[in-house]
């Protein structure tokens, strides 16, 4: 990480610079802060940084000529750069803005005071306007140090453990989990058993509970953007169903297995970290046939020539329906799975996937995420679901024929995908 802050009040970096996780990253070199005087940039012996805003009004605006003689000092020596202005006007500060920061290599975060920048530099030279939120501060230097810390922890090694960034709050979508220390009661208030059992599996499973709770109760609409796997206990499936479906008439039929589905729902269910991919067909030569391909990937030269398929074809499991599926999920996982339908047509009580989403988590209970081939799946199938999602749309338009091994990408991606 290497950051240049230009700021009018280089002092005030000190502590901050000096002190705490920020100040053992700096001295260990993981990361690199430079701070620049921008009165060094001054113009004549007063060293004038900024003048009477044009128009009147009182305030000072930071000039133009000024401003670029230093970032463009700054360029002289390390090349380019990413110039952030910290502005109440700009994007709002998030998890992402900050991931999105840290993957550049250098930013330069230009301080602003008083009433600001001119706009002209503005224009010609900021990348991007970040704003701490709707309040006004008197400078950017505040901001400066926010950004900075956040991209910090990021950087391996800043933070003691890592595993504690990712338990954060905001870290790929969900609200941390409440945390207590010593004494095991305090006024009245007992930690909770789970956290003093010594069982980590116990402590992990809490955590994981509390994190789920807190978020759908304080912040639910953080959950689209959240990987709710390893928040789910239980275990979470993909069917693909064969038969019944839809022919191009609308026709009951049952379709035949093709090994690009096989091969690309299988590696869909392991990127999102699905437990099974379950594959059915109600004819017993299909079902061999599918044993044969995946016997192939797993057992035969297939695996050997790649083995990222090898790993794809090994969470396959074929059933003559979805009953049987269904069923085996259930001895497995010892509950009743919720079943959930997909489908390319509108549907009256159909669900927007992110109700489904909090209901997945909230309920709690293992899930199978239904696709189908053909034209779709029959209706006699999606009315043994639990819950039918809406159906994948670009907008208004009344074409959204997607492959059903694009929509279950997509879908998987909304519920697993780390966003
Ligand atoms: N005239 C500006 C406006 O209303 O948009 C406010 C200027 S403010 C008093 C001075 C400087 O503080 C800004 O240029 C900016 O660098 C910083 N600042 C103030 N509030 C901020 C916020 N909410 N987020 C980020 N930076 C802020």
């Amino acid at each position: 990480m290497n950051v240049t802050i230009i700021t009018a009040f280089p002092g005030l970096f000190e502590g901050f610079l000096s002190e705490s996780m920020i100040g053992r990253a700096v001295s260990k070199g993981l990361i690199s802060i430079e701070i620049l005087d921008l009165r060094e940039f001054g113009a004549g012996n007063y060293r004038q940084i900024d003048d009477y805003a044009f128009g009147g009004g009182g305030g000072m605006v930071l000039l133009p000529e000024v401003m670029e003689k230093a970032l463009f000092s700054v360029r002289s020596r390390k090349g380019g750069g990413f110039v952030v202005y910290p502005s109440p006007q700009g994007d709002l500060l998030s998890q992402e803005v900050v991931e999105t920061l840290a993957a550049r290599e250098h930013v330069v975060i230009i301080c602003g005071h008083y009433e600001g920048l001119d706009e002209r530099f503005v224009s010609l030279e900021v990348d991007r306007e970040i704003s701490m939120g709707d309040f006004v501060l008197t400078g950017g230097e505040i901001p400066a140090m926010a950004i900075v810390d956040a991209m910090s922890r990021l950087v391996q090694g800043v933070i003691g453990k890592e595993t504690a960034v990712i338990e954060d709050s905001f870290y790929r979508g969900m609200l941390d989990h409440p945390n207590f220390t010593r004494p095991a009661e305090w006024r009245g208030m007992k930690v909770p058993e789970e956290l003093l059992s010594g069982n980590a599996a116990e402590i992990e499973k809490w955590r994981r509970n509390e994190a789920s709770e807190r978020t759908l109760s304080r912040r639910p609409d953080l959950l689209g953007r959240a990987n709710i796997r390893p928040y789910l206990p239980r275990g979470v499936y993909a069917v693909l169903v064969h038969s019944p479906v839809l022919d191009r008439k609308g026709e009951k039929t049952t379709a035949a297995v093709t090994g690009l589905d096989l091969s690309d729902i299988g590696r869909s269910c392991r990127t999102f970290g699905l437990d099974r991919f379950l594959v059915t067909t109600p004819l017993a030569s299909q079902r061999a046939l599918v044993k044969k391909m995946a016997a192939h990937w797993t057992e035969g030269a297939g695996g050997t020539l790649n083995p990222d398929r090898k790993e794809a074809f090994g969470m396959l499991k074929v059933f003559p329906s979805l009953d049987k599926a269904a069923e085996w999920v259930a001895k497995r996982e010892k509950e009743i799975p919720l079943l959930v339908g997909t489908t390319a047509r509108a549907r009256a009580g159909s669900f927007h996937w992110l109700e489904v989403k909090r209901r997945i988590l909230r309920e709690k209970k293992p899930v199978v995420f239904v696709f189908g081939t053909g034209s779709g799946i029959h209706d006699e199938v999606l009315d043994k679901c639990g819950a039918v999602l809406q159906p994948l749309s670009g907008g208004p338009g009344d074409y959204n024929h997607l492959s059903v091994r694009t929509a279950a990408g997509i879908v998987l991606d909304r519920f697993f995908g780390w966003r």
